[in-house]
């Protein structure tokens, strides 16, 4: 039974949590004591754990996807900075992005953020890494993300399995730099050259059209190829809301450690650093739209034009 004397004992707690959040982050407290809902408001708020207790609590307006041209290595540094993220910005969703090669992976159970991982980052699957996959607390995933190729029944099994099991499949396509990684891993009549990048093409990719069409909760990162503002899976997969996305590269996570085959953002940035502009090699602690949120590759302005005709 939730007394009277309880609730005088709740409001002080609060009340005195409320200013110590302030002091913390250099504001000044109230002057005069604010009514109960309006302290627990803005405790939850402030709160890292605010998403896992009550998110419906929290107007927000943007996800923030961590660690997208890095890889978010769990450590307590990473932990501490993107905490600070979070009290800082109290409208906007943060999740993580991890590879499931991750060496502290499952200390992601002791905090409250939610983590999209990729379980086969070097395209083979690996039963020991999917069994570490499965010891993560089911609430802290957001999302699974499957690299695709052709005819590889383990990829479909996986995919499958995944979907029965109940967690949202995402399938980015594996697109390659070049026809020598291609022929390692899959067939070149089913991948066709556009730009630099060797992309999946005809009936393989009506295949995993099929796949994704006929899987419960299974989907394609950029399926309309319009980027995430046509897509949108990262919002409505981590906060279950259609928000604006956009990305966040911690200085403490640094430069992705892992060398997963053809990756886009290392190409990026090891093209930067030929070029000599190595400012923009990685953005660090900064909120902001890539170029594939914004809307802004050649990519999405031809799959764009293409529907407006
Ligand atoms: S297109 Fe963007 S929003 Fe959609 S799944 Fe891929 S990264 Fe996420």
């Amino acid at each position: 039974m939730f007394t009277e004397e309880h609730l005088r004992g709740l409001t002080a707690y609060l009340l005195e949590t409320a200013a110590d959040l302030d002091k913390a982050s250099k504001k000044e407290p109230p002057s005069t004591p604010l009514p109960i809902a309006d302290s627990i408001l803005i405790i939850h708020r402030r709160l890292p754990v605010r998403a896992i207790l009550a998110p419906e609590l929290t107007a927000y307006k943007e996800v923030v996807r961590v660690a997208i041209n890095n890889n978010f290595n769990c450590t307590p540094e990473e932990y501490r900075q993107l905490d600070g993220f979070v009290m800082a910005n109290p409208t906007s969703f943060f999740f993580v992005n991890c590879n499931v090669k991750t060496p502290a992976l499952l200390t992601l159970n002791d905090h409250p953020y939610k983590a999209v991982i990729t379980l086969n980052p070097d395209i083979v699957v690996r039963e020991n890494e999917v069994s570490k996959f499965y010891s993560l607390k089911r609430e802290r995933v957001a999302f699974v993300r499957v690299k695709y190729i052709p005819d590889s029944q383990p990829v479909v099994e996986l995919i499958q399995e995944l979907s029965e099991a109940r967690y949202p499949v995402v399938i980015t396509k594996q697109r390659f730099n070049s026809k020598v990684s291609l022929s390692r891993y899959a067939n070149l009549r089913d991948y066709q050259f556009q730009g630099n990048k060797a992309h999946l093409i005809g009936k393989a990719l009506s295949e995993v059209q099929a796949l994704a069409d006929t899987t419960p909760d299974v989907y394609i990162c950029d399926r309309r190829g319009l980027g995430c503002q046509g897509c949108g899976l990262c919002s409505k997969l981590t906060l279950g809301q259609d928000l604006k996305v956009t990305s966040l590269n911690m200085s403490s996570s640094g430069e992705c450690k892992f060398n997963c085959v053809d990756c886009y953002a290392k190409t990026l940035q090891n093209f930067l650093r030929k070029k000599k502009i190595p400012t923009c090699v990685m953005i660090y602690d900064v909120i902001h739209q890539n170029e594939k949120q914004a809307g802004r590759t050649e990519h999405i302005k031809k799959a764009r034009a293409a529907l407006a005709a």
